[in-house]
Protein backbone atom coordinates (compact mmCIF):
# COMPACT_ATOMS: atom_id res chain seq x y z
CA UNK A 1 0.00 0.00 0.00
CA UNK A 2 1.86 3.43 -1.09
CA UNK A 3 0.18 6.96 0.94
CA UNK A 4 3.08 8.47 -1.57
CA UNK A 5 1.84 8.36 -5.08
CA UNK A 6 0.99 10.69 -8.61
CA UNK A 7 -2.52 11.92 -9.06
CA UNK A 8 -2.47 13.78 -11.90
CA UNK A 9 1.13 14.00 -12.07
CA UNK A 10 1.82 15.47 -8.92
CA UNK A 11 3.55 13.94 -6.37
CA UNK A 12 1.08 13.20 -3.23
CA UNK A 13 1.39 12.69 0.48
CA UNK A 14 -2.19 10.90 1.62
CA UNK A 15 -4.08 13.21 -0.69
CA UNK A 16 -2.18 16.53 -0.33
CA UNK A 17 -0.42 17.56 -3.66
CA UNK A 18 3.09 17.90 -2.14
CA UNK A 19 3.63 21.72 -3.29
CA UNK A 20 0.78 22.68 -1.38
CA UNK A 21 3.04 21.53 1.86
CA UNK A 22 6.12 23.30 -0.07
CA UNK A 23 3.99 26.71 -0.39
CA UNK A 24 3.01 26.21 3.17
CA UNK A 25 6.72 25.55 4.93
CA UNK A 26 9.08 25.95 2.50
CA UNK A 27 12.25 23.75 1.28
CA UNK A 28 13.86 21.43 2.66
CA UNK A 29 11.23 19.46 4.60
CA UNK A 30 10.24 16.67 5.68
CA UNK A 31 6.65 14.99 5.61
CA UNK A 32 5.53 12.18 7.13
CA UNK A 33 2.21 10.13 6.54
CA UNK A 34 0.14 8.99 9.28
CA UNK A 35 -1.59 6.09 6.84
CA UNK A 36 1.78 4.84 6.77
CA UNK A 37 2.76 4.98 10.48
CA UNK A 38 -0.36 3.18 11.35
CA UNK A 39 -0.54 0.70 8.79
CA UNK A 40 2.97 -0.55 9.28
CA UNK A 41 2.65 -0.51 13.52
CA UNK A 42 -0.55 -2.26 13.46
CA UNK A 43 0.51 -4.74 10.96
CA UNK A 44 4.07 -5.35 13.42
CA UNK A 45 1.35 -5.92 16.18
CA UNK A 46 -0.96 -7.86 14.48
CA UNK A 47 1.21 -10.32 13.40
CA UNK A 48 2.84 -10.79 16.66
CA UNK A 49 -0.14 -9.92 19.24
CA UNK A 50 -0.49 -13.98 19.42
CA UNK A 51 2.74 -14.57 21.02
CA UNK A 52 2.98 -14.71 24.75
CA UNK A 53 2.04 -11.15 26.18
CA UNK A 54 4.07 -9.33 23.77
CA UNK A 55 5.01 -6.00 24.52
CA UNK A 56 5.86 -3.33 21.60
CA UNK A 57 8.67 -0.30 22.31
CA UNK A 58 8.91 1.89 19.38
CA UNK A 59 13.23 2.75 18.85
CA UNK A 60 12.77 6.14 19.40
CA UNK A 61 15.86 7.07 17.95
CA UNK A 62 14.50 6.70 14.40
CA UNK A 63 12.24 8.83 14.62
CA UNK A 64 11.38 11.05 17.93
CA UNK A 65 8.99 13.85 16.81
CA UNK A 66 6.26 13.71 19.05
CA UNK A 67 3.75 13.57 16.93
CA UNK A 68 4.66 10.44 16.04
CA UNK A 69 5.19 9.01 19.14
CA UNK A 70 1.68 10.24 20.27
CA UNK A 71 0.40 8.40 16.80
CA UNK A 72 2.14 4.89 18.13
CA UNK A 73 1.24 5.15 22.01
CA UNK A 74 -2.06 5.35 20.15
CA UNK A 75 -1.33 2.28 18.25
CA UNK A 76 -0.48 0.60 21.64
CA UNK A 77 3.45 1.21 21.54
CA UNK A 78 5.44 1.87 24.47
CA UNK A 79 9.32 3.33 24.04
CA UNK A 80 12.96 1.80 23.91
CA UNK A 81 15.06 4.84 24.70
CA UNK A 82 18.38 5.78 25.13
CA UNK A 83 18.97 8.95 26.20
CA UNK A 84 17.28 11.20 28.49
CA UNK A 85 16.34 13.50 26.12
CA UNK A 86 14.32 10.72 24.21
CA UNK A 87 12.63 9.73 27.87
CA UNK A 88 11.60 13.24 28.08
CA UNK A 89 9.85 13.02 24.48
CA UNK A 90 8.35 9.90 25.23
CA UNK A 91 7.19 11.12 28.06
CA UNK A 92 5.58 14.33 26.59
CA UNK A 93 4.04 11.88 24.09
CA UNK A 94 1.81 9.73 26.50
CA UNK A 95 4.15 6.26 26.34
CA UNK A 96 3.12 4.73 30.06
CA UNK A 97 6.43 4.88 32.12
CA UNK A 98 6.06 0.98 32.41
CA UNK A 99 5.93 0.29 28.91
CA UNK A 100 9.70 2.35 28.30
CA UNK A 101 12.20 0.12 27.60
CA UNK A 102 16.06 2.06 28.57
CA UNK A 103 18.77 0.70 26.55
CA UNK A 104 22.38 2.12 25.59
CA UNK A 105 25.67 2.11 26.20
CA UNK A 106 26.57 4.76 28.18
CA UNK A 107 24.05 6.29 30.82
CA UNK A 108 25.11 8.76 32.72
CA UNK A 109 24.36 8.34 36.43
CA UNK A 110 21.62 11.33 35.55
CA UNK A 111 19.52 9.70 33.22
CA UNK A 112 19.62 6.37 35.58
CA UNK A 113 18.48 8.74 38.14
CA UNK A 114 16.16 10.17 35.77
CA UNK A 115 14.32 7.15 34.38
CA UNK A 116 14.15 5.61 38.02
CA UNK A 117 12.21 8.40 39.17
CA UNK A 118 9.88 8.64 36.10
CA UNK A 119 8.99 4.66 37.06
CA UNK A 120 10.21 3.24 33.80
CA UNK A 121 9.64 -0.46 33.22
CA UNK A 122 12.76 -1.72 32.09
CA UNK A 123 16.46 -0.91 32.06
CA UNK A 124 18.32 -3.15 29.52
CA UNK A 125 21.96 -3.28 31.37
CA UNK A 126 24.93 -3.45 28.79
CA UNK A 127 27.47 -4.21 31.29
CA UNK A 128 27.87 -5.87 34.98
CA UNK A 129 29.14 -2.37 37.13
CA UNK A 130 25.83 -0.60 34.96
CA UNK A 131 23.73 -3.16 36.86
CA UNK A 132 25.47 -2.30 40.42
CA UNK A 133 25.24 1.16 40.07
CA UNK A 134 21.75 0.97 38.82
CA UNK A 135 21.39 -1.25 41.80
CA UNK A 136 22.70 1.22 44.29
CA UNK A 137 20.54 4.39 42.94
CA UNK A 138 17.26 2.24 43.34
CA UNK A 139 18.34 1.29 46.37
CA UNK A 140 18.87 5.08 47.81
CA UNK A 141 16.08 6.09 46.39
CA UNK A 142 13.53 3.39 48.33
CA UNK A 143 12.73 1.69 44.69
CA UNK A 144 13.96 -1.60 42.94
CA UNK A 145 14.84 -1.01 39.08
CA UNK A 146 13.35 -4.03 36.77
CA UNK A 147 16.20 -4.87 34.27
CA UNK A 148 17.55 -7.22 31.65
CA UNK A 149 20.74 -8.10 31.00
CA UNK A 150 21.78 -7.04 27.49
CA UNK A 151 24.40 -9.85 25.77
CA UNK A 152 26.09 -9.53 22.79
CA UNK A 153 25.44 -13.24 20.92
CA UNK A 154 28.79 -12.87 18.51
CA UNK A 155 26.70 -13.05 15.26
CA UNK A 156 26.94 -11.20 12.02
CA UNK A 157 23.40 -9.51 11.30
CA UNK A 158 24.86 -8.76 7.62
CA UNK A 159 24.46 -5.03 7.34
CA UNK A 160 26.45 -2.25 7.10
CA UNK A 161 29.15 -2.14 9.20
CA UNK A 162 28.54 0.61 11.69
CA UNK A 163 24.82 -0.40 11.96
CA UNK A 164 25.97 -3.67 13.29
CA UNK A 165 25.80 -4.08 17.13
CA UNK A 166 25.95 -7.93 17.72
CA UNK A 167 29.83 -8.90 16.57
CA UNK A 168 31.68 -9.70 19.88
CA UNK A 169 34.45 -6.61 18.65
CA UNK A 170 30.92 -4.07 18.74
CA UNK A 171 30.45 -2.27 22.01
CA UNK A 172 27.16 -3.48 22.75
CA UNK A 173 26.33 -5.95 25.62
CA UNK A 174 28.17 -8.46 27.28
CA UNK A 175 29.87 -11.39 25.80
CA UNK A 176 27.44 -14.05 25.87
CA UNK A 177 29.58 -16.79 27.07
CA UNK A 178 29.75 -14.57 30.45
CA UNK A 179 26.48 -14.05 30.90
CA UNK A 180 25.38 -16.69 33.17
CA UNK A 181 28.33 -15.55 35.96
CA UNK A 182 27.60 -11.86 35.56
CA UNK A 183 23.78 -12.93 36.12
CA UNK A 184 24.35 -14.67 39.02
CA UNK A 185 26.27 -11.64 40.26
CA UNK A 186 23.78 -9.00 39.76
CA UNK A 187 20.41 -10.88 40.30
CA UNK A 188 21.68 -11.05 44.21
CA UNK A 189 21.71 -6.98 43.73
CA UNK A 190 19.11 -5.66 46.10
CA UNK A 191 17.29 -2.76 44.35
CA UNK A 192 17.49 -4.72 41.16
CA UNK A 193 15.05 -7.27 39.43
CA UNK A 194 16.99 -8.98 36.95
CA UNK A 195 13.79 -10.29 34.98
CA UNK A 196 15.66 -11.68 31.43
CA UNK A 197 17.67 -11.41 28.82
CA UNK A 198 17.86 -8.57 25.79
CA UNK A 199 19.70 -8.78 22.65
CA UNK A 200 19.86 -6.55 19.19
CA UNK A 201 22.16 -7.25 16.52
CA UNK A 202 22.12 -4.60 13.96
CA UNK A 203 19.97 -2.69 11.81
CA UNK A 204 18.37 -2.77 8.34
CA UNK A 205 18.60 -6.55 8.42
CA UNK A 206 17.30 -8.37 4.93
CA UNK A 207 18.01 -12.00 6.08
CA UNK A 208 16.21 -13.46 9.31
CA UNK A 209 18.68 -16.27 9.32
CA UNK A 210 21.16 -14.39 11.50
CA UNK A 211 18.21 -13.21 14.18
CA UNK A 212 16.83 -16.89 14.29
CA UNK A 213 20.88 -17.85 15.07
CA UNK A 214 20.97 -15.35 17.69
CA UNK A 215 17.32 -16.02 18.93
CA UNK A 216 18.90 -19.42 19.03
CA UNK A 217 21.68 -18.36 21.19
CA UNK A 218 19.74 -16.27 23.83
CA UNK A 219 17.25 -19.16 24.19
CA UNK A 220 19.91 -21.71 25.24
CA UNK A 221 21.18 -19.44 27.79
CA UNK A 222 17.89 -18.75 29.26
CA UNK A 223 17.46 -22.56 29.61
CA UNK A 224 21.21 -22.31 31.00
CA UNK A 225 19.93 -19.71 33.61
CA UNK A 226 17.26 -21.06 34.91
CA UNK A 227 19.09 -24.37 35.61
CA UNK A 228 21.16 -22.08 37.64
CA UNK A 229 18.21 -21.49 39.44
CA UNK A 230 17.02 -17.70 38.36
CA UNK A 231 13.82 -16.95 37.32
CA UNK A 232 13.31 -15.52 33.30
CA UNK A 233 10.68 -13.83 33.06
CA UNK A 234 11.30 -11.12 30.03
CA UNK A 235 13.38 -11.66 26.59
CA UNK A 236 13.72 -8.51 24.55
CA UNK A 237 14.23 -9.49 21.19
CA UNK A 238 15.05 -5.71 20.02
CA UNK A 239 14.81 -4.40 16.48
CA UNK A 240 16.61 -4.68 13.40
CA UNK A 241 14.00 -5.62 10.62
CA UNK A 242 15.50 -3.72 7.53
CA UNK A 243 12.80 -1.66 4.77
CA UNK A 244 13.32 -2.06 0.80
CA UNK A 245 14.95 1.25 0.04
CA UNK A 246 15.47 0.41 -4.01
CA UNK A 247 13.08 -0.39 -6.42
CA UNK A 248 13.12 -4.30 -6.51
CA UNK A 249 14.65 -4.86 -2.63
CA UNK A 250 12.82 -7.67 -1.08
CA UNK A 251 12.60 -8.12 3.12
CA UNK A 252 11.04 -10.50 5.57
CA UNK A 253 7.47 -9.59 5.74
CA UNK A 254 5.90 -9.03 8.97
CA UNK A 255 4.20 -12.62 8.75
CA UNK A 256 7.97 -14.51 8.01
CA UNK A 257 9.48 -12.71 11.14
CA UNK A 258 6.43 -13.73 13.11
CA UNK A 259 6.45 -17.32 12.26
CA UNK A 260 9.96 -17.12 12.94
CA UNK A 261 9.67 -16.04 16.33
CA UNK A 262 6.96 -18.19 17.26
CA UNK A 263 9.13 -21.16 15.95
CA UNK A 264 12.31 -20.26 18.01
CA UNK A 265 10.36 -19.13 21.73
CA UNK A 266 8.19 -21.50 21.68
CA UNK A 267 9.38 -22.96 24.88
CA UNK A 268 10.95 -20.42 26.24
CA UNK A 269 7.66 -19.06 28.54
CA UNK A 270 8.51 -15.36 29.00
CA UNK A 271 7.41 -12.31 27.99
CA UNK A 272 8.78 -11.04 24.36
CA UNK A 273 9.38 -7.29 23.58
CA UNK A 274 10.26 -5.97 20.41
CA UNK A 275 11.98 -2.28 19.57
CA UNK A 276 11.26 -1.92 15.87
CA UNK A 277 12.18 1.48 14.67
CA UNK A 278 12.74 1.25 11.14
CA UNK A 279 10.10 -0.40 9.93
CA UNK A 280 7.39 1.15 11.45
CA UNK A 281 9.10 4.46 10.60
CA UNK A 282 11.08 4.48 7.51
CA UNK A 283 8.70 4.30 4.65
CA UNK A 284 6.31 6.96 6.37
CA UNK A 285 8.69 9.57 5.26
CA UNK A 286 9.98 11.19 2.52
CA UNK A 287 12.55 14.60 2.47
CA UNK A 288 11.23 17.15 0.04
CA UNK A 289 13.85 19.94 -1.63
CA UNK A 290 14.24 22.09 -4.63
CA UNK A 291 16.84 22.22 -7.11
CA UNK A 292 18.78 25.09 -6.95
CA UNK A 293 20.97 24.81 -9.87
CA UNK A 294 21.89 21.97 -12.35
CA UNK A 295 25.30 22.57 -12.51
CA UNK A 296 27.63 20.66 -15.14
CA UNK A 297 30.04 18.45 -14.15
CA UNK A 298 33.38 16.32 -15.98
CA UNK A 299 31.10 13.74 -16.16
CA UNK A 300 27.44 13.98 -15.27
CA UNK A 301 25.84 17.42 -14.18
CA UNK A 302 25.45 17.88 -10.47
CA UNK A 303 21.93 18.41 -9.13
CA UNK A 304 22.31 20.53 -5.98
CA UNK A 305 19.12 20.81 -4.03
CA UNK A 306 18.52 22.87 -1.01
CA UNK A 307 18.94 19.93 1.27
CA UNK A 308 21.72 18.37 2.44
CA UNK A 309 23.38 16.01 4.99
CA UNK A 310 22.79 17.80 7.96
CA UNK A 311 18.73 16.90 6.73
CA UNK A 312 19.60 13.36 5.73
CA UNK A 313 23.18 12.30 6.88
CA UNK A 314 22.80 8.44 6.09
CA UNK A 315 24.50 8.88 2.85
CA UNK A 316 27.26 10.79 3.91
CA UNK A 317 27.68 7.97 7.09
CA UNK A 318 26.46 4.78 5.17
CA UNK A 319 26.70 5.30 1.88
CA UNK A 320 23.06 5.07 2.03
CA UNK A 321 20.30 5.16 -1.33
CA UNK A 322 17.51 6.65 -0.85
CA UNK A 323 15.15 7.15 -4.25
CA UNK A 324 15.12 10.53 -5.87
CA UNK A 325 12.29 11.24 -7.87
CA UNK A 326 10.79 14.67 -8.97
CA UNK A 327 7.36 15.65 -7.40
CA UNK A 328 6.17 16.86 -10.97
CA UNK A 329 7.81 14.55 -13.64
CA UNK A 330 7.95 15.56 -16.96
CA UNK A 331 8.69 11.99 -18.07
CA UNK A 332 12.30 12.30 -19.33
CA UNK A 333 15.22 11.00 -17.61
CA UNK A 334 18.74 12.11 -17.06
CA UNK A 335 21.91 10.48 -15.15
CA UNK A 336 23.27 13.08 -12.67
CA UNK A 337 24.67 13.36 -9.44
CA UNK A 338 22.86 14.73 -6.73
CA UNK A 339 24.21 16.80 -3.80
CA UNK A 340 23.52 19.03 -1.14
CA UNK A 341 24.91 22.86 -0.77
CA UNK A 342 27.27 21.77 2.46
CA UNK A 343 30.84 22.55 2.44
CA UNK A 344 31.82 18.73 2.36
CA UNK A 345 32.12 16.55 -0.92
CA UNK A 346 30.68 13.66 1.25
CA UNK A 347 27.58 16.05 1.36
CA UNK A 348 26.41 13.93 -1.99
CA UNK A 349 22.98 11.87 -2.18
CA UNK A 350 23.73 9.57 -5.39
CA UNK A 351 26.64 9.81 -8.05
CA UNK A 352 25.66 8.79 -11.36
CA UNK A 353 21.59 7.77 -11.25
CA UNK A 354 19.23 8.01 -13.57
CA UNK A 355 16.64 10.58 -12.40
CA UNK A 356 13.81 11.95 -13.37
CA UNK A 357 14.73 15.38 -15.59
CA UNK A 358 15.23 18.22 -13.10
CA UNK A 359 15.74 21.80 -13.49
CA UNK A 360 16.24 24.89 -11.09
CA UNK A 361 13.30 25.29 -8.70
CA UNK A 362 11.93 22.00 -9.42
CA UNK A 363 10.85 20.35 -6.59
CA UNK A 364 11.76 16.61 -5.97
CA UNK A 365 11.88 13.98 -3.07
CA UNK A 366 14.34 11.38 -1.57
CA UNK A 367 12.13 8.65 -0.25
CA UNK A 368 12.14 6.46 2.88
CA UNK A 369 13.64 8.63 4.94
CA UNK A 370 10.69 8.40 7.79
CA UNK A 371 13.49 6.90 10.14
CA UNK A 372 16.80 8.01 10.80
CA UNK A 373 16.15 11.16 8.38
CA UNK A 374 15.15 14.24 10.71
CA UNK A 375 16.17 12.17 14.12
CA UNK A 376 20.37 12.55 12.88
CA UNK A 377 19.61 15.96 11.51
CA UNK A 378 22.58 18.82 12.94
CA UNK A 379 22.73 22.82 12.01
CA UNK A 380 26.15 22.23 10.39
CA UNK A 381 27.54 24.62 8.12
CA UNK A 382 24.75 26.86 10.75
CA UNK A 383 21.53 25.71 8.49
CA UNK A 384 18.70 25.47 9.72
CA UNK A 385 16.89 22.36 11.43
CA UNK A 386 14.19 21.50 8.68
CA UNK A 387 10.47 21.85 9.42
CA UNK A 388 8.81 18.59 10.19
CA UNK A 389 4.92 18.06 8.73
CA UNK A 390 2.23 15.15 9.56
CA UNK A 391 -0.23 14.38 6.67
CA UNK A 392 -3.03 12.60 7.28
CA UNK A 393 -5.71 11.98 4.84
CA UNK A 394 -6.38 15.72 3.21
CA UNK A 395 -4.82 17.65 6.20
CA UNK A 396 -1.44 18.57 6.96
CA UNK A 397 -0.08 19.88 10.55
CA UNK A 398 3.66 21.36 11.28
CA UNK A 399 4.65 19.21 13.60
CA UNK A 400 8.41 20.59 13.58
CA UNK A 401 8.90 24.04 12.81
CA UNK A 402 12.17 25.04 11.14
CA UNK A 403 14.76 26.37 13.98
CA UNK A 404 17.36 29.01 12.38
CA UNK A 405 20.77 28.79 13.44
CA UNK A 406 20.26 31.81 15.64
CA UNK A 407 17.53 30.33 17.74
CA UNK A 408 19.81 27.56 18.90
CA UNK A 409 23.14 27.98 21.60
CA UNK A 410 25.55 30.05 20.23
N1 LIG B 1 16.93 -1.51 19.80
C1 LIG B 1 18.20 -1.14 19.94
C2 LIG B 1 18.89 -1.50 21.21
C3 LIG B 1 18.87 -0.45 18.93
O1 LIG B 1 20.15 -0.10 19.09
C4 LIG B 1 18.17 -0.14 17.74
C5 LIG B 1 18.83 0.56 16.62
O2 LIG B 1 19.98 0.57 16.43
C6 LIG B 1 16.83 -0.52 17.64
C7 LIG B 1 16.23 -1.19 18.67
C8 LIG B 1 16.02 -0.20 16.42
O3 LIG B 1 16.54 -0.79 15.31
P1 LIG B 1 15.73 -0.72 13.92
O4 LIG B 1 15.46 0.70 13.66
O5 LIG B 1 16.65 -1.33 12.95
O6 LIG B 1 14.49 -1.52 14.11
Amino acid sequence: MSFFDYHDGILHAEQVPLPEIADAVGTPAHVYSAGVLRHTAEGFTAALRHLQSARFAFAVKANPNTAVLRLLAKCGYGADIVSGGELRRALDAGMAPTEIVFSGVGKTDRELIDALDAGIGQFNLELEEEGRVLARLAQSRGVRAGAVLRVNPDIDGGTHAKISTGKRENKFGVAIAEAPDIFDRLASLDGLDLHGIALHIGSQLGDLGPLEAAYRRVGELVFELRARGHTITRVDLGGGLGIPYRAGDTMPSFADYAAMVSRVTEQWNTRLTFEPGRVIAGLAGVLMTRVIWVKPGVMYPFVIVDAAMNDLARPALYDAYHRFTAVAPNGETMVANIAGPVCETGDTFGMAQTIDRVGRGDLAVFHATGAYGAAMASSYNCRPLSPQVLVDGDTFTVVGDRILPTELAA
